[in-house]
């Protein structure tokens, strides 16, 4: 594969297309929004397979939720070959900024990575709990459901937890893994949680798949946590009215009334980088250690009984 390019060596088509026609956001905006974060952004895409949300026609066209590389891309964009049950299919990997840029003009305005990286694409190194609250204007409610998670993964399970908005309806945990254990492990793990989570907080939580059953809680989905899965990058932009970003919180920031999960966006989370000086990321920690679930497992079946 040949080098990549510099970022501002990837050429732009139509920048002024307008992506976000409630904003004005364009894809030239898009492209440098992702320049702008790649630093802080990258880390969490290195070796991971993306899946790509893109929308050629801005979001509120048609929306192509895509996998394979198109044969059309440029040689030294990487890639790397994914095994499904009845072949491959190709996948690319952003592995620097010009690769960013190349996929803004694409469109592609939201980045869904795996939960594992190439070379052990079948064994997780990230554990992901989605709380998706039972409909928009529940963010408070997936707050509390995330901090009551928090308190059983660290204070009882001896885990360390990150948190970050998602840029939609509600929030995502996860827990750094050693790449040891198969995704069947971190099912089985998150099956557990999610039911002890709702047998201690039966009004606010529920584990219940089936969405007619959830009635006003908020749901704890671990099914994430699959062979091939994805959840959205910290970093991404998502697909909604105003250009939301999944930001990364510190913890600290979770109970806050002021947060809601339009907080963050494409024009504003510069102010947040530029205000933490790029030096204090809530999520640094999340590459210095790693969790087998193995223990982790134990004590909670423990708990569970
Ligand atoms: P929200 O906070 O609004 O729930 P979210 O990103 O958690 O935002 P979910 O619908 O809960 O959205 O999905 C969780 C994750 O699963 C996403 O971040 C995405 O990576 C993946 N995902 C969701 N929907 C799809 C889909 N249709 N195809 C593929 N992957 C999806
Ligand atoms: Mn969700």
């Amino acid at each position: 594969m040949a080098g990549a390019p510099a970022p501002s060596q990837v050429g732009l088509s139509r920048p002024g297309k307008v992506l976000f026609p409630g904003d004005g956001i364009t894809k030239g905006d898009l492209a440098g929004y992702y320049r702008q974060v790649a630093a802080r952004m990258l880390p969490y895409l290195r070796g991971r397979p993306l899946a790509l949300a893109r929308f050629p026609d801005g979001i509120t066209g048609q929306r192509i939720f895509q996998k394979n590389v198109s044969p059309h891309s440029p040689d030294w964009l990487p890639r790397t070959e994914v095994g499904k049950r009845d072949g491959t299919v190709c996948q690319v990997i952003a592995d620097n900024e010009a690769t960013l840029v190349y996929l803004a003009n694409q469109a592609c305005v939201e980045l869904h990575p795996f939960l594992s990286r190439a070379g052990r694409l079948d064994r997780p190194d990230q554990f992901v709990l989605d709380l998706d609250p039972p409909g928009a204007g529940h963010f408070r409610q997936a707050c509390q459901a995330a901090l009551a998670a928090r308190d059983l993964l660290e204070d009882e399970l001896g885990l360390t937890t990150y948190v970050m908005t998602t840029g939609g309806k509600g929030v995502h945990i996860r827990v750094p893994l050693a790449v040891s254990g198969e995704f069947g492990q971190a099912r089985e793990f998150g099956h557990a949680l999610a039911a002890l989570l709702a047998a201690r907080h039966p009004g606010l939580i529920t584990a219940e798949q089936r969405r007619e059953r959830r009635g006003d809680r908020v749901y704890a989905d671990i099914m994430r946590n699959s062979y091939a899965q994805t959840a959205v990058a910290p970093f991404s932009v998502r697909a909604r009215p105003g250009a939301t970003v999944a930001a990364p919180l510190d913890w600290s920031e979770v109970p806050d009334r002021g947060l809601r999960p339009d907080r963050f966006t494409l024009r504003t989370i510069g102010d947040r980088l530029a205000a933490t000086g790029g030096g204090s990321d809530p999520w640094a920690g999340i590459r210095r250690r790693r969790y087998s679930l193995g223990r982790a497992g134990q004590r909670l079946a423990r708990l569970t009984g």
